[in-house]
């Protein structure tokens, strides 16, 4: 496994960091507390070009989608600094990628374009009625009229929902049940009639990321706006790699918590002993055990990353499923232990880890979730098996 970065990407992963400890750190709690998309990191986001890593270069981005393993570790900076951030900008950096590889000419120049001028783009797919990640049903419909498509539908758990400037709805054509022949992504501008917000985002967890539910009533978004085939939006390049990024996410919760308990355990003494509690030898054991939990998920990633540069999507799944699974249980026991450590006042609100832990607990739901991921680990190791008994 050679899991080299040519030093411009370097640079680029470096960059991440700075941004995350001067920028997205500043703003995280308070976006938390408040409930509110945090505005300030991504304007500072913007203006790094870190919402054209998915752009190709002609359009001023890094085409980032060549290099997994140092997309990876980007994210894994930023989520460092505010989880919520990262995430975010992960689904966005993502559709944009998959957008413009299944957009014709015109389309990509319009939407790279967009990009370039900083706009921000979610993915909404998930609805109340169907779980897609594993019945892949969609309800919302799109039905031709002259030179435009009406949609039709609710969505739920739409990240940046009023906050990024394009939304790309999964919809399915009118009178089409296959999901490999109906299928389409409808770019909506999020100004456009006939969209509203039902109910507003409030959760425990991940709460700066804007994830309310929207409805679509009669929406009409001109046909040059609707873009790709279900076979095309289905291929295994496109969502595996949502599932990658996440895993590199959500431990970026895991490493702030270690960051954190570390610095706090080499500096808090209690009387009589008046010594750091770093010293105790049930305390240096938690570390151990996160440290260790945190380098097995980390090179985990970094190997789907590698397969996915190497031998593409197909052989990278079960790699992704098995990281983000590691991931997601890391990031959570991590977030757990050092809410351990730190005893009482690790429950406080003025300190960051009660936040750490509630949205590293995102980790263990957000698709792939843990149980899908160890069903499609088990459907694999058993077809293996199978096929090396029919050989
Ligand atoms: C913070 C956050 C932000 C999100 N943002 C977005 C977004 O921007 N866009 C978007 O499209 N989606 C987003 N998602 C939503 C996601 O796509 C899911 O739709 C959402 O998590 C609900 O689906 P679910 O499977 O978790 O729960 P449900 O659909 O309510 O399912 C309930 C439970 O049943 C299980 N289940 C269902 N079917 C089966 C089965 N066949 N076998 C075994 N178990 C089954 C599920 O795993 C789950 O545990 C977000 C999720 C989170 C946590």
């Amino acid at each position: 496994m050679d899991l080299r970065i040519n030093p411009e990407n370097e640079a680029l992963i470096e960059k991440a960091g700075e941004l995350a400890r001067d920028v997205l750190a500043r703003y995280a709690d308070e976006c938390d507390q408040e409930q509110r998309f945090p505005r300030e990191s991504f304007d500072a986001l913007i203006r790094e070009g870190f919402t054209r890593l998915t752009l190709p270069e002609s359009y001023g981005g890094r085409a980032l989608w060549r290099d997994p393993v140092c997309y990876t570790m980007v994210f894994h900076e930023l989520s460092k600094g505010c989880t919520n951030t990262a995430m975010t900008l992960h689904m966005h950096s993502s559709i944009l990628y998959f957008l413009l590889t299944l957009s014709d000419e015109e389309q990509k120049d319009r939407f790279a374009e967009a990009a370039q001028n900083g706009a921000i783009f979610g993915s909404h797919a998930g609805e109340a009625a169907s779980s897609p990640q594993w019945n892949r049903t969609i309800t919302t419909r799109a039905r031709k009229d002259g030179e435009e498509y009406v949609i039709n539908g609710q969505k739920y758990f739409c990240s940046m929902a009023g906050e990024a400037d394009h939304y790309v709805l999964w919809c399915l054509l009118e009178d089409v049940e296959e999901l490999q022949a109906g299928l389409r992504w409808a770019v909506l501008d999020k100004n456009l009639a006939g969209i509203t917000i039902p109910s507003r985002w409030d959760a425990f967890a991940m709460r700066g990321t804007a994830s309310h539910a929207l409805a679509y009533e009669n929406v009409r978004v001109p046909a040059r706006n609707i873009v790709g085939t279900g076979e095309g939006i289905l291929q295994p390049d496109f969502v595996p790699r949502f599932g990658l990024g996440y895993a590199a996410v959500y431990l970026g919760a895991g490493a702030a918590s270690l960051d954190w308990i570390v610095d706090y355990a080499l500096k808090r003494k209690l009387l009589p002993d008046n010594v750091p509690i770093a010293s105790y030898p049930a305390i240096q054991r938690q570390i151990g055990e996160m440290k260790i939990a945190y380098e097995t998920a980390l090179i985990m990633i970094q190997k789907a990353a590698w397969v996915l540069e190497t031998r593409g999507a197909e052989k990278a799944i079960p790699f992704i499923n098995e990281a983000k699974y590691t991931a997601s249980e890391a990031a959570a026991s991590m977030t757990e232990k050092a809410l351990k450590i730190a005893g009482g006042p690790g429950l406080l609100n003025d300190k960051p880890l009660q936040r750490f832990h509630r949205d590293a607990r995102a980790a263990l739901v957000m698709p792939p979730s843990t149980e899908k991921c160890l069903q499609m680990a088990s459907n694999y190791v058993l077809s293996q098996n199978e096929a090396k008994s029919i050989f």
